[in-house]
């Protein structure tokens, strides 16, 4: 996705968020969601900020409640 304010891409396969969330833990960080900051909801989906070069991960229930047209589901 694009904007002209902001570049951000989605990730929600889940080899890649799995990937994310053992890089995360290999310098002490767990993945939470950046919204609730509910530790026991599973990651479904990570906003990347290209510009920023941060990362939002989104849990199930947050996941869902973005924007259509933030993600493919
Ligand atoms: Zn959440």
């Amino acid at each position: 996705m694009q904007s002209e304010l902001i570049q951000i891409e989605t990730i929600e396969d889940a080899s890649s968020l799995a990937a994310l969330s053992a890089a995360a833990r290999s310098r002490g960080a767990e993945l939470v969601c950046r919204r609730c900051l509910n530790i026991g909801e599973a990651i479904a989906g990570v906003l990347v900020m290209l510009e920023g070069d941060e990362i939002w991960a989104l849990c199930g229930p947050c996941w869902r409640e973005l924007p259509r047209g933030m993600h493919a589901a």
